[in-house]
């Protein structure tokens, strides 16, 4: 289990730099999304950090597209992202392009060369990777480290006006070969890639590596801490290297690494993420199975909880992988006040109330929400012929099952106690009908004390309840035997459901409690378009946990 802290160790570390003015009191932070797909729940984590301890310190928190990689990124992407930042409830300071620093960042590679500390490398990949060496070997020197700095100047410069092919040629640092840190191994800062950019078009052929890109547009920003995640931490002393070559910025950035956020029962990249819809796994960047903000938030999810998960989860400064159980924990959390509950019935069973007169029909007022007055009360009706749950209703009842069967009384919950007589089979064996008799002494309001049972369901009224579509959703990832995680076949299922009349209200996106289900919320997208013109419901989170929190 990883050391999670209540208190948070990099709002320490800007303590301790507040109190010897390292950075003049000021806290700069940003979130540096790469646009090539949709943000997920840890990118949430590192929106939420960022964001809010800025905040915490009267700081600023900027927006940067990290847009080094023309390849894989896209307009669309940037759409959904800045979309994903305010729903979670966020406003940057600044919104800042990477790509608009690609001429200070050209001029900081020109820079290095005339230091002599980088130098252009014709070696191909391959040759350059035997020459790395390995975690226990140094590496080899390159054949062209020793260039003469005019030849570089060229050669970088040629780079740049488009005179070599992709591959033939990169732009490297010249540090230490023989360096326990692999990543101080001369590394790659500058790449031939004849693609167009989304933002600066054909004017490059050449694009900075991450490692050489992130501190400088750091530095030019006035990001006074960096916060990433820990696979970098073996990357900070590149960072530093950088910044102390090009010795142009002062105070400089300082590189924080946190433990990124892993959870139970998905996956957490966007290059897997991706995969699932390109193959057609999911039906898109916002399926309701998907960990992205898109899919959280189709889901139903509401940016409160999401934030409330973050905060729980706290800052880490080791990898280890958090329950989707307290994901969920949160949602219900934040939901259990707010929503209205309906009664709705899944994989109904016909109850007759045979002493219940033909043509009858009754109405009852019930709270929407038992545990908040304010929101209100409705009326349901009750007439012979109703729906009940088919969990609800067992022929023979296992142990210590109190709902109905043959003989047992139940409480309808906002009507009356009724009880089971008689089972009708269809031709095949399966169950036709139950029937029940009623006993108007109990009718709910009434104060009725005779007896007691100790079973209460739900229902609704046949002759007005409503089919609709439930997508009741589960993990997209479960462990198979060995525990490695699988695709889950049955991550969604579409029992058959009826629900009572005023369920037709619900507005796209109008979240509910369906009575004993769960929390729903009407899809965004399709509500409209479910099989048969049923309006379609996605299961938010069933209502029990076993989940607790510690
Ligand atoms: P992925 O590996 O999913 O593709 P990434 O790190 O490549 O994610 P970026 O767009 O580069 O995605 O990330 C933007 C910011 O979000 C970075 O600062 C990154 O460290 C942070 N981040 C990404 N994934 C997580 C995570 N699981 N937990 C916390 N922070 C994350
Ligand atoms: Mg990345």
């Amino acid at each position: 289990m990883s050391e999670y802290r209540s208190s948070n160790f990099i709002h320490d570390i800007i303590d301790e730099d507040n109190k010897t003015g390292k950075h003049g009191g000021q806290v700069v932070t940003r979130f540096p999304p790469e646009p090539n797909g949709y943000l997920h729940i840890g990118h949430a984590k590192s929106i939420c950090l960022n964001f809010s301890t800025a905040e915490k310190y009267g700081g600023k928190c900027n927006l940067r597209y990290d847009d080094t990689n023309p390849e894989k990124e896209d307009m669309e992407f940037v759409n959904s992202i800045e979309d994903d930042v305010h729903w979670l409830g966020f406003e940057w300071d600044n919104k800042f392009w990477a790509s608009d620093y690609f001429p200070k960042m050209y001029e900081a590679a020109c820079e290095l060369i005339k230091k002599g500390k980088a130098f252009v490398c014709e070696l191909s990949p391959e040759e350059m990777r035997s020459y790395r060496g390995t975690l226990t070997e140094p590496g080899k020197n390159s054949p062209y480290r020793d260039r003469p700095i005019e030849e570089n100047l060229k050669l970088f410069g040629e780079m740049k006006e488009g005179k070599y092919p992709e591959g033939s040629m990169v732009l490297r640092a010249k540090i230490d070969m023989a360096s326990p840190n692999i990543n101080m191994r001369d590394p790659i800062i500058y790449r031939i890639a004849h693609v167009s950019h989304h933002n600066t078009g054909d004017d490059w052929c050449i694009y900075p590596m991450y490692d050489f890109a992130h501190p400088i547009e750091d530095a030019i920003e006035g990001v006074t801490h960096s916060i990433c995640t820990l696979e970098f931490e073996d990357h900070r002393p590149l960072y530093e290297w950088f910044l102390n070559e090009l010795n142009w910025w002062n105070p400089q950035p300082q590189q924080i690494e946190f433990a990124r956020l892993n959870i139970t029962n998905t996956v957490m990249s966007k290059r897997l993420l991706k995969g699932l819809v390109d193959d057609g796994v999911v039906e898109g960047w916002d399926d309701p199975r998907m960990p992205t903000i898109a899919g959280l938030r189709r889901r139903g999810y509401t940016p409160s909880a999401i934030r409330d998960f973050c905060d729980r989860i706290g800052v880490a400064k080791s990898n280890s992988e958090v329950e989707m159980g307290l994901l969920e924990f949160c949602v219900r959390e934040d939901l259990q006040a707010q929503v209205e509950s309906r009664n709705v019935v899944e994989n109904p069973v016909k109850v007759i109330i045979t002493n219940y007169p033909e043509g009858k029909s009754e109405e009852f007022t019930i709270e929407n929400n038992g545990k908040v007055p304010e929101l209100g009360e409705r009326t349901i009706t009750f007439s012979r012929e109703i729906w009940i749950d088919g969990e609800d209703f067992k022929e023979i009842p296992p142990k210590k099952y109190f709902r109905l069967f043959p003989g047992n009384e139940v409480r309808l919950k906002g009507a009356y106690f009724i009880k089971c007589t008689d089972v009708i089979k269809n031709e095949d064996g399966t169950i036709k009908e139950v029937h029940a008799t009623y006993d108007p002494e109990t009718r709910s309001g009434s104060g009725f004390t005779g007896r007691k049972v100790k079973g209460t369901i739900h229902f609704v009224d046949a002759a007005s309840c409503v089919p609709i579509e439930v997508r009741n959703y589960g993990y997209l990832m479960v462990p198979d035997e060995s525990g490695e995680n699988q695709l889950n076949e049955r991550s969604v299922e579409t029992p058959v459901a009826y629900a009572e009349p005023s369920i037709l209200d619900a507005k796209k996106g109008e979240r509910f409690q369906f009575f004993r289900h769960g929390y729903y919320i009407a899809d965004s997208e399709l509500h409209e378009e479910g099989k048969d013109g049923r309006k379609v419901f996605n299961r938010i989170v069933d209502l029990k946990s076993s989940y607790r929190p510690k």
